[in-house]
Formats: structure tokens, sequence, C-alpha cells
């Protein structure tokens, strides 16, 4: 079993192992001996693993109870995360017993963002079983609902007490969600790491998806850990993102997925590093072609000055502009401040 220790909120260990959803309990008695577990999963996931996740919390001595919603990002909102608190509360969680999340991150965000607000924060368990999730949003305690103004509006910082990560399950999750996972992973490489940039580029990321799954965790481990609540550090994991959810937004949500998106954000901001002289000549290209390796699309017919029109309202935009995320070169990555003047001039437009 591979184990990375996360020093963030009280502290939790990320276990990475095939098979291991078969003996999760023990695991969980031991990080939070917990009496009671309410399960949180999916409409798709549930049928899959909740059976194989109950069963072994139940061997371990805790009681079980379990909430289904339907699938989908449709689902993260502010009125299933009141049905899923108020679940908790018509099953009498207290704050001895913890919540598990089964699922992407939909079911990682909401049911961690209920944990976090029941009884002013119970401990949760992620049991992340999609690509994005074991690699990006089940570690470092950002949960979260989507209201109707936009994605994530509302949320809290809320570290989980263990990650339990089960490679197997990723044979089950379609191909489409699996190539969208790969966008993370090929943004880790991008900031942080030329060596799985590399690896990603001679190997085949799906033999290797166990090494490829501990080394993105253990660079979000060590950016959570300097910078829990994104004061700094924390924003370099947005490298793409602000490009991407412009796109994201252009498309109405529908029709591009995330991953998608933040690929071509991340050519599209690189491909402007290089024209001011800022990322190393060739880097766009090399991730455009990473990007398509793995069944990512690089470039939009979306007009860019429409796409940055729209950056500017991201909401993470500061009071004097955005915080661009660009390259030095594969690996190096650093964040620049810059005002709505500055973003147009980096993009080329008058
Ligand atoms: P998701 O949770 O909707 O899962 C995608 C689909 O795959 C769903 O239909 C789900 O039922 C299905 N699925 C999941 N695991 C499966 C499996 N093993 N086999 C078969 N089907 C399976 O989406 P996602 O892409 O995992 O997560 C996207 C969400 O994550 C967004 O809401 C985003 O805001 C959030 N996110 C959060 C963070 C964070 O730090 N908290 C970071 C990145 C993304």
């Amino acid at each position: 079993m591979k184990t990375l220790r996360v020093n963030a909120g009280d502290g939790y260990d990320i276990l990475i192992e095939r098979g291991l959803l078969k003996t999760c309990g023990e695991q969980i008695k031991t990080a939070v001996s917990a009496k009671k577990a309410a399960i949180i999963s999916d409409s798709h996931v549930a049928p899959l693993y909740l059976e194989t996740v109950q069963s072994s919390v139940r061997a371990a001595g805790m009681e079980t109870v379990s909430y289904l919603f339907p699938a989908g990002e449709s689902s993260k909102t502010t009125e299933n995360l009141i049905r899923i608190v108020a679940f908790l509360a018509d099953n009498g969680l207290t704050r001895k017993d913890c919540v598990i999340a089964l699922g992407g991150g939909v079911c990682g965000d909401m049911a961690g963002f209920a944990a976090a607000v029941y009884l002013r924060g119970i401990h949760y368990i992620q049991i992340p079983t999609t690509l994005l999730a074991q690699v990006d949003s089940s570690v470092g305690g950002k949960t979260a609902v989507d209201l109707p103004q936009g994605k994530n509006l509302c949320g809290a910082f809320w570290q989980p007490s263990l990650v339990l990560i089960d490679p197997e399950v990723l044979n089950t999750l379609p191909a489409h969600y699996f190539s969208d996972g790969m966008g993370e992973v090929i943004k880790y490489g991008c900031i942080k790491s030329a060596p799985l940039f590399e690896r990603l580029k001679n190997e085949n990321a799906r033999d290797i998806i166990d090494d490829v799954i501990l080394e993105c965790c253990a660079i979000k481990r060590g950016v959570v850990e300097r910078d829990e609540k994104e004061s700094g550090e924390r924003a370099l994991l947005n490298f793409g993102h602000t490009c991407g959810h412009a796109i994201e937004k252009l498309y109405d949500f529908s029709g591009i997925s995330h991953g998608e998106a933040v690929g071509i954000g991340m050519v599209m901001i690189s491909r402007a590093g290089e024209s001011a002289g800022i990322t190393e000549p060739g880097t766009a290209d090399r991730i455009a072609a990473l990007l398509e390796k793995y069944g990512l699309k690089t470039q939009t017919d979306l007009p860019v000055s429409q796409i940055v029109h729209n950056m500017a309202f991201d909401k993470k935009r500061t009071a004097n502009g955005i915080n661009l995320i660009l390259l030095k070169k594969i690996g190096e990555s650093f964040i620049k401040p810059s005002s709505l003047d500055e973003v147009n001039a980096l993009f080329g437009i008058k």
C-alpha cells in the first residue's frame, strides 16, 4: 500500500492500493473510530460499489446508512446539500460518527460540504472513484455546491480524515471521464513536474496509473501543505483554468467538458506566454500534443477576444485584475498578478 501523509487540517493519510474498497472499513475505523457511517454516493457509482463499501464498513463494526443522489453536476445544489444534512440528522449521526463520500468530484464536494456544516463539522472520508477525484478533488479540503449564479460559489475548506484510493474502480469509468481526469494529470506535469510530463508522453498513462495517481497526489499534498487556503502557491493549480472557465461559460457548460476546456486553456495561455517571451518556445505545442494523445481538445472556434473578455468575470479575480498562471517551461510555473489591460496585452488584444 502506498501512503502519503497530508499535514493540513488535523492531518490525514492518502492510501492508494488496488482492491482497497474491500478493506476500507478497517482503515476507516483506525482513522476515525466512528460508530456510524453515512455513505453518500450517486446513482451510477452506488450500483457498482456501495455494497462492497457497506459490507467492509459493517465488518469493521460500524453501522451504515446510505444516501444516494442522481449522478451529475446538476445534483451539486444547495437543495441536495440540505437533504444530506437533514438525512444525517434524521439518522442521529453525532460528532463521533463520519460521512463517507463514495464517488467522483461531485459527490466528494457535496458530501464534504455536508460534513463541514453538519454539527459545525464532523469527520469525512473520501473514496474517490473518478480519475479527476483521485488526483485532485479528494485531496486538499475544498468542498462546495453550485449556486444558480456560478459553480462552487457556496462551500468551505474542510479537510477529510482519510482518502482511500482504489485505482481498480477506474476500470468501470467511461473513457471520456478518464480523458477529463488526464487534463488535470497533464496540468500537474506542466506546473510542477517535467519528469511526469515526459512519462505521460513516453508511456501510456493507463499502464502506469497507480504511479501517476501517487505522483499527482504528492504534488497536490505539497501545494496544500504550503498554502491550505489558497492565499498564494495553491493558485498554481488553476493553470489553464481561468481561460478554461471562460470557455466553459461561453459553451453554457454543455458540449464541452471541464477537462477539455482546461486543456484548451493551458495551450492558450502558454501560446500567449511564448509570444510575450515569458514561456519557453515550443511549450504550447508540447502540451497540445500530450492532450491530443489522451483524447482531449486543444483549440476552440471561439474568438480569443471573447474568451479573454469573459476571463474578466472569473470568480477568482482580484480587486486589481486576475492572477494569471504562466509557465516558464514545462514543470516550472508562476503566478503573474495582471491588470485587465495587461491580460488583454498578453493575448494581443488592443
Ligand atoms: P462526477 O462526480 O460527476 O463523476 C463523473 C461521472 O462518472 C458521474 O456520472 C459518475 O456517476 C460517474 N462515475 C464516477 N466514478 C465512476 C466509476 N468508477 N465507474 C463508473 N462511473 C463512475 O464528476 P468528476 O469529474 O469526478 O468531478 C467533477 C466535480 O469535481 C466538479 O463539480 C468540480 O467542481 C469538482 N472539483 C473539485 C475540486 C476540489 O478541489 N474540491 C477540484 C476539481 C474539481
